[in-house]
C-alpha cells in the first residue's frame, strides 16, 4: 500500500472504504495516479466533472472570481449569483417561454434536496411519495426520501412521512397520492440505482396525478441535469414541475447545489425559513456560469447525444444483459455478479468505471469525453469482461 493510502486510513474517516487510487492530476477526461499511471476517467467524479479536469474556462472563471470577490455572506447579493439564478430558471423552462420562479443555492445535492423538502413542508402537508431504488442524498432529510435500506436503517427514525412506490409504475403512484400529499419526488432516470429508465410518459403521468391532488411535483436532476443526458434537463420542462434540484455537474467540480422552485412553490420559503453560509457563493456561481457557457460554446449537448449513442451501441457483448441510459449516463447489467471485478479489471487496463451493484456497471464520463477515448474503452471492453469473469467467478 502506498504511503498516502496508509495515512488516509489513519486520518480520514472510514465512510467510503479504502480508496482505489491516489490521484494527483487530471486533464480533459484523463487522470494520473501517484505512480504516474494514466487513466481514462469514465466516471467523472460521479457525473460531476462535466468539463473534464482542469478545463481552462473553469480554471479562469474560478481564479478570476476568487481574485475579485471570493465570498460574501447572504446579507449581500453578487452578480454571478443573480445571473446563475436567471440562467437556471431559463434552462429549466420550456422552449415556449420562461416560467416565473425562484432559486435557492446550496453546496451539494443533498442540500438542494433539503431546501426542496423544507419548501414542501410549507404547503401545510407532510406526506411525501418517493420511489423504490431512489437516491436523494445522505443528510437526514434527503435520506428519508432515499429508499435503500442499508443506508436508512442505521439512522432510523428518519424525519417525515414517506411512502415508497415502485419506480416507473404510474398506477402505483396514483394509488398512494391523495389530498394530503405534499409532494412526489422522482429522478428522471435513477442514477445511483445503476441507471433505471422509466417507461415513456411516466413523469407526465406523475404531473397529472400530483396536479389532481394539489401536490407538488419535484424532479431530482442532481445527477441527470446540466447536459448529462444530452439535454439541459432529463425531464421535459414542458411538464412544468414545481421543484427541480441540481448539483453534481452544475459547476463542474466546484461544490454547488440549486433548488429551483417555479410559480407558487417559489414563494413557499420566506425570510427566516431557510439559510446557508456558503450557498450561492460568487466563486461557485462563477464556476457554474462557466460550465453553462462552455456547454453551449462547445456544442456539448449534441456531442453527448451522439457519443452516448455510440458508446451504448459498442457495449454490446454476450455477457451484457442490458445497456440503459441516455446521453453519457449509462448503466450496464452483466449476466453474473462480477461488476466489482470488472471495475478492477478496467482500472488495471487504464479506465475508471463504477459498480452500482453486484451485476451493474455505470459510466458517467465528462461531457467532453472524446470519440477516441470512448473507442479506446470499447476496444478494451471485451478483455475487461474476460478478466472480470475469470477473476470474479
Ligand atoms: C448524488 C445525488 C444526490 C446527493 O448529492 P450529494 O452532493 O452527494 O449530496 C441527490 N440526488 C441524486 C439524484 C443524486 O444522484
Amino acid at each position: 500500500m502506498s504511503e498516502l493510502k496508509e495515512r488516509y486510513a489513519e486520518a480520514v474517516m472510514n465512510t467510503f472504504g479504502p480508496p482505489k487510487l491516489v490521484l494527483v492530476r487530471g486533464e480533459g477526461a484523463h487522470v494520473w495516479d501517484e505512480d504516474g499511471n494514466e487513466y481514462v476517467d469514465l466516471l467523472g467524479g460521479i457525473a460531476v466533472n462535466a468539463l473534464g479536469h482542469a478545463h481552462p474556462a473553469l480554471v479562469a472563471a474560478v481564479s478570476e472570481q476568487m481574485q475579485t470577490l471570493g465570498h460574501v455572506s447572504n446579507f449581500f447579493a453578487t452578480g454571478p449569483q443573480v445571473r446563475l439564478a436567471e440562467r437556471l430558471l431559463a434552462l429549466a423552462s420550456p422552449d415556449a417561454g420562461p416560467r416565473e420562479g425562484r432559486v435557492f443555492f446550496a453546496n451539494s445535492g443533498s442540500e438542494a434536496n433539503e431546501a426542496a423538502l423544507k419548501a414542501t413542508r410549507r404547503t401545510g402537508r407532510t406526506k411525501l411519495v418517493s420511489a423504490a431504488e431512489s437516491f436523494h442524498g445522505r443528510t437526514m432529510g434527503s435520506l428519508a426520501l432515499t429508499s435503500k435500506t442499508a443506508y436508512r436503517e442505521p439512522f432510523e427514525p428518519l424525519p417525515g412521512d414517506v411512502t415508497f412506490v415502485p419506480y416507473g409504475d404510474a398506477a402505483a403512484l396514483a394509488a398512494v397520492v391523495d389530498d394530503d400529499t405534499a409532494a412526489v419526488v422522482l429522478e428522471p432516470l435513477q442514477g445511483e440505482a445503476g441507471v433505471n429508465v422509466p417507461p415513456p410518459g411516466y413523469l407526465a403521468e406523475a404531473r397529472r396525478i400530483t396536479r389532481e391532488h394539489g401536490a407538488l411535483l419535484w424532479v431530482d436532476e442532481v445527477q441527470t441535469g446540466i447536459g448529462r443526458t444530452g439535454r439541459w434537463t432529463a425531464h421535459d420542462p414542458a411538464l412544468e414541475p414545481d421543484l427541480v434540484t441540481f448539483a453534481k455537474g452544475l459547476a463542474g467540480g466546484y461544490p454547488i447545489g440549486a433548488c429551483v422552485a417555479f410559480g407558487e412553490a417559489g414563494q413557499l420559503l420566506g425570510p427566516g425559513n431557510h439559510g446557508t453560509t456558503f450557498g450561492g457563493n460568487p466563486v461557485a456561481a462563477a464556476a457554474a456560469l462557466a460550465v453553462l457557457d462552455t456547454v453551449e460554446a462547445e456544442g456539448l449537448l449534441e456531442h453527448v447525444r451522439t457519443l452516448g449513442a455510440h458508446l451504448r451501441d459498442g457495449l454490446d457483448h454476450p455477457h451484457v444483459v442490458e445497456v440503459r441510459g441516455e446521453g453519457l449516463l449509462i448503466g450496464i447489467s452483466l449476466d453474473a455478479e462480477v461488476a466489482p471485478a470488472a471495475v478492477a479489471a478496467a482500472q488495471d487496463a487504464g479506465f475508471i468505471i463504477n459498480a452500482t451493484g453486484p451485476d451493474r456497471v455505470r459510466l458517467a464520463p465528462p461531457l467532453v469525453l472524446t470519440r477516441a477515448d470512448a473507442d479506446a474503452f470499447l476496444t478494451a471492453w471485451p478483455q475487461i469482461l474476460a478478466t472480470a469473469y475469470e477473476e470474479g467467478s
